[in-house]
């Protein structure tokens, strides 16, 4: 790519603002406080944005911090802030005062902007690294609007960023260690949207709803950003709940949607059906979705669910299992385009189809590495591009990608390898399972134990020896979980995500 081309991520939303300017950009769920901005409206906010950012003395270059659940707001923030030429550094919402103080410290943020829900955390935090803060200004009814010239262009005054600039912080445990920053540039961001938006096919005649957090790559760089520059509507759920999500899906009549895998468990157990006639696309990922998973919400639902497969270094790319073309379930599919996909031993030796190693990506979407870190930098990308996912997989021989598990789940039970994943297939598939997870907690005698930790559906009496049973029948008998805990709710992280380590933890007090 030319480095020295200068653009920015503005410049995919003003073709729309100009052909079709009284158009839905973005809104929040139908009902009485619905927020429904036009193109020409939704420019117009992100210019007033832009203002605010220069108003407060920030340069180019300089970072600020948002701190925001999904909702307009956010991205007009996001969106004025780079158009002033920052580097946004999104903050999950839950993040407590230590990590957001590790955040602002670590980043060199000039400056915090909170959502007036989190407005008090967010000064305290703000005050205490001595910088400046902000409330994210909420939109009403009434706001600026862009202004088109004579010739219908709009005039929109914005810094153009080269390809390589820093455009976004995003924080990240990685594979190991303390949260890093994952630097993520203009051509990033610029590369996912066009690269999703081709893969999906998205025109202004869809209409796109997302449950994903924007603080996070999979809601950011691969739902909004390519919907807004496709020019379809998109509707944001500040909170999480399946029962509106679904409502939603038939009252905006919604053609694609995107979540992470407990998401469309909620949306089984949680939701009414209803119907969703021009529904087309059900994109998942962030995490492995179980193939009964995926068999029952495109029953629901009557359209597929194609997973993709990418981390918060990668903008969220990687591969995605074709639309339009072979699906295999299982599989988290083909090379995203522009990528290229290796499975790699110990020693950094390509292996072959069927072999299980590390799986290494390479392509327009990975970062530029880690903020302030070159060693663990150095870690996970080498000098021709190669990124290091932590992840294990095989590739087959037709070149799709499958998921084993995450390199630092795996359980070592008496000295034989157990892939959680693969007993969580098997879980899933027995009624009266809503949500699974399995996990190795220590033990003295073979090192770690499979611990397996269920959540019913509603009015299921399913017991452990039922579990027992059917683990028994399937899988070798080093698989079989030895402890097996039934919860109301599995923990979740904000993107939705089941926490392993935290079942980890519950599961290991008193050894
Ligand atoms: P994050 O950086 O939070 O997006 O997390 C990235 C990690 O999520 C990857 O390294 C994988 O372990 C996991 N992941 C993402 N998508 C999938 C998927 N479709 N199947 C299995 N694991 C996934």
């Amino acid at each position: 790519m030319d480095a020295t081309l200068r653009t920015s991520i503005i410049d995919l939303l003003l073709p729309w603002a100009e052909s079709i300017p009284d158009s839905i950009a973005v809104r929040t769920p139908p009902g009485p406080d619905r927020v429904s901005l036009t193109q020409r409206r939704f420019l117009g906010e992100i210019g007033a944005a832009r203002d605010r950012c220069r108003a407060a003395g920030l340069a180019p270059g300089d970072r600020t911090v948002l701190i925001a659940p999904s909702c307009p707001e956010f991205l007009i923030e996001f969106l004025g802030a780079h158009a002033a030429g920052l580097a946004v550094v999104a903050v999950n919402p839950l993040s407590t005062a230590r990590e957001l103080g590790y955040i602002l410290e670590d980043s060199e943020a000039l400056r915090l902007v909170a959502h007036p829900a989190m407005a008090e955390a967010g000064q305290i935090a703000a005050d205490e690294s001595g910088i400046g803060f902000e409330t994210l200004s909420l939109v009403g009814d009434e706001g600026p609007s862009i202004a088109l010239g004579d010739d219908g262009v709009a005039d929109f005054d914005r810094v153009d960023f080269e390809w390589d600039a820093l455009a976004a912080l995003l924080y990240t445990s990685g594979t190991t260690g303390k949260p890093k920053g994952a630097m993520l540039s203009l051509g990033n961001f610029i590369a996912t949207t066009d690269i999703v938006k081709e893969m999906t096919q998205t025109t202004p005649e869809d209409r796109n709803a997302t449950g994903l957090p924007l603080f996070h790559v999979f809601g950011l760089a691969d739902m909004a950003l390519p919907a807004l520059s496709a020019g379809a509507p998109l509707t944001l759920f500040p909170r999480w709940d399946p029962q509106a999500f679904v409502d939603t899906l038939a009252e905006d009549e919604v053609s694609i949607i995107s979540g992470v895998p407990t998401m469309w468990m909620s949306v089984l157990t949680n939701a009414t059906a209803v119907e969703t006639p021009r529904l087309r696309l059900i994109s998942s990922g962030g995490a492995a979705i179980a193939g009964e998973v995926i068999r029952k919400v495109e029953s629901r639902f009557s359209a597929p669910v194609a997973e993709g497969y990418g981390l918060t270094e990668t903008a969220g790319l990687g591969t995605f299992n074709p639309l339009f073309g072979t699906r295999k379930i299982g599989s988290v599919g083909l090379p995203t385009p522009g990528f290229e996909v290796k499975v790699i031993d110990v020693d950094g030796a390509t292996l072959s189809a069927g072999e299980v190693g590390e799986v290494v990506l390479r392509g327009p979407a990975v970062m530029l590495g880690y903020w302030k870190k070159p060693e663990a930098t150095a870690e996970v990308l080498d000098d021709e591009g190669w990124f290091r996912t932590g992840d294990l997989g095989k590739l087959d021989d037709d070149g799709y990608l499958f998921i084993v598990d995450r390199i630092k789940d795996l359980i070592i039970h008496g000295g034989y390898n157990v892939y959680p994943r693969e007993v969580e297939e098997v879980l899933y598939e027995i009624p009266g399972v809503a949500q699974a997870s399995v996990v190795g907690t220590p033990d003295e005698k073979y090192g770690q134990q499979v611990t397996a930790v269920i959540a019913r559906t509603p009015g299921s009496d399913l017991d452990a020896a039922e579990v027992e049973r059917v683990a028994r029948e399937n899988l070798a008998a080093y698989k079989i979980p030895r402890i097996i805990e039934f919860l109301d709710e599995l923990p979740k992280g904000p993107s939705g995500k089941i926490l392993k380590r935290e079942i980890v933890r519950m599961y290991t007090q008193g050894t």
